[in-house]
C-alpha cells in the first residue's frame, strides 16, 4: 500500500480499496486524520525523542488513569508485545511464581511465552509459527480452553497457588470476535482473587475500541493489569501497561521488576496519542460506531443467508468476526471449524472489488470513525456479487 485517507487505501498501482482492515487495529479515527496529522508535525518541529520525562507523558498516563478505572498507576512503552511482557514479568515479580495461564486461540504479540504454551488438550494452534522458542520457556505457560468455566475451576484446584497471572482477551480478536460469557468472567476475577494471581486483560485491539474504558467497561468487570496498544495513538507505536498500586509498585524504578526503553513515553507518540483521546472524547462517537457495527453485522448475514452460504458473524462494537460456518462460536475450537478456504475466496473476490479485509479469518474487521453506512453499502454489494460467483 502506498497511502490512506480517511477509511480508503491506494496501493502502488494507485487501486483503491476500502479499508476494513484499519491495520488490525490502530486506526480508530481513519487514515490521516487531521488532528493526528497536526500533533504529529508539532511533535516533529519539537523534537521526537528526548531519553526523558516529558509533560506529554505525564498527561496521557494521568488520561488513562481517569478513563480506565482498574488502572492506579501506567508504564508507557512502544507496542502491545513490549506491554504484555511487562504484564507477564511485573505479575511473576509481584507474585513471586511463574505459571502464567493464557487460553487457546489467544494472540498477545510476539512473546515467546506467550506463543508457544504447555497446552492441557490444545488441538494445534494454526494460526502461530514457534520455531525458535525454547521448551524451557514455554513449560511455564499453559493453555486453557477460553469460556471454559469447569476447566478453569480444575486449574485452580490443582495448581492455583502456583498462578501468577492469568491473561485473557476479553473480547478476542484472533479467532473471531469471541466475548468471555458472564460466567467465565465472574470466575476468573473470584478464583485469581482467591488464589492472589493476577488477572491480566489485554485491551490492546479492544482498548479505547469497543468502548473508551474498553471491554472492562462494557463488561463491568475489573482487571489487576491492563495492557493497551494500537487504538491508543490511533496509528504511531505505542502500548501501555496499568493497574493496582501495589503491581505497578514494584516496576523499577519502584520497585525490582526491571523495565526500560528508548522511545517508552516519546513525545511523537504520546502527543498523538492525546489527540486520539480528544478526538474519541466527541459526543455519541462510540454509539455510531456501534451502530455502523450493527448494520454491516446485520447485511452481512442477510447477502450470505441470500445465497444459502453459513456465515458467522460476531460483532461487538465496531469489530467484526467473519467465520464461514454456522455457528455460534464460543472458543478457539468452535472457531477452527471455520471453512478457511471459503475465507480466502471471499477475501480475494472481496480484494478485486476494492474492499480490504483481514487476510486470515480469524483477524477482527476493525471500523473506524471515518467508515459510514455509505461504505456499509459498497461492502454489501460487493459481497453479494462475490458470492454469486461462487
Ligand atoms: N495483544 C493483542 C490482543 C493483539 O491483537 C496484538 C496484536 O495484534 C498484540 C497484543 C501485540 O501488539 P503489537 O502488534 O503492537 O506488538
Amino acid at each position: 500500500m502506498a497511502r490512506g485517507e480517511g477509511a480508503w487505501l491506494w496501493d502502488v498501482d494507485d487501486r483503491r480499496y476500502l479499508d476494513l482492515l484499519g491495520a488490525w487495529g490502530p486506526l480508530m479515527l481513519g487514515h490521516a486524520h487531521p488532528y493526528l496529522k497536526a500533533a504529529a508535525h508539532a511533535a516533529v518541529e519539537d523534537g521526537s525523542v528526548f531519553g526523558m520525562s516529558t509533560k506529554w507523558e505525564l498527561e496521557l498516563a494521568q488520561r488513562l488513569v481517569k478513563t480506565f478505572p482498574s488502572m492506579e498507576m501506567v508504564r508507557l512503552v512502544n507496542s502491545g508485545t513490549e506491554a504484555v511482557m511487562t504484564s507477564v514479568r511485573l505479575a511473576r515479580g509481584f507474585t513471586g511464581r511463574t505459571l502464567i495461564v493464557r487460553f487457546e486461540g489467544a494472540y498477545h504479540g510476539h512473546v515467546d511465552s506467550l506463543l508457544e504454551a504447555v497446552g492441557t488438550e490444545a488441538p494445534p494452534d494454526l494460526t502461530l509459527a514457534k520455531a525458535g522458542i525454547p521448551p524451557g520457556v514455554a513449560q511455564d505457560t499453559l493453555t486453557l480452553p477460553y469460556n471454559d468455566v469447569a476447566a478453569l475451576r480444575d486449574h485452580f484446584a490443582r495448581r492455583g497457588t502456583e498462578t501468577a497471572a492469568v491473561i485473557l482477551e476479553p473480547i478476542t480478536g484472533s479467532m473471531g470476535v469471541v466475548v468471555a460469557e458472564a460466567a467465565f468472567r465472574a470466575t476468573l476475577r473470584e478464583l485469581t482473587g482467591h488464589y492472589g494471581s493476577v488477572l491480566i486483560f489485554d485491551e490492546v485491539i479492544t482498548g479505547l475500541r469497543v468502548a473508551r474504558g474498553g471491554a472492562q467497561e462494557r463488561l463491568g468487570v475489573n482487571a489487576d493489569l491492563t495492557v493497551l496498544g494500537k487504538a491508543l495513538s490511533g496509528g504511531f507505536a505505542i502500548g501501555a501497561v496499568g493497574g493496582r498500586r501495589d503491581i505497578m509498585s514494584c516496576l523499577s524504578p519502584l520497585g525490582a521488576v526491571y523495565q526500560a526503553g528508548t522511545y517508552s513515553g516519546n513525545p511523537l507518540s504520546t502527543r498523538c496519542a492525546i489527540a486520539t483521546l480528544d478526538a474519541l472524547g466527541e459526543a455519541g462517537l462510540y454509539d455510531g460506531l456501534e451502530h455502523r457495527g450493527i448494520d454491516l453485522a446485520e447485511g452481512l448475514r442477510r447477502v450470505a443467508a441470500e445465497h444459502g452460504i453459513p456465515l458467522w458473524v460476531s460483532q461487538f462494537g465496531c469489530m467484526l468476526g467473519l467465520l464461514f460456518l454456522e455457528g455460534p462460536v464460543l472458543n478457539y475450537r468452535e472457531a477452527v471449524q471455520a471453512d478457511t478456504e471459503k475465507y480466502q475466496r471471499f477475501f480475494h473476490g472481496m480484494l478485486q472489488r476494492g474492499i480490504l479485509l483481514p487476510t486470515s479469518t480469524f483477524d477482527a474487521i476493525c471500523l473506524s470513525t471515518a467508515y459510514t453506512s455509505r461504505h456499509t453499502d459498497i461492502v454489501l454489494s460487493s459481497a453479494a456479487e462475490t458470492f454469486s460467483t461462487w
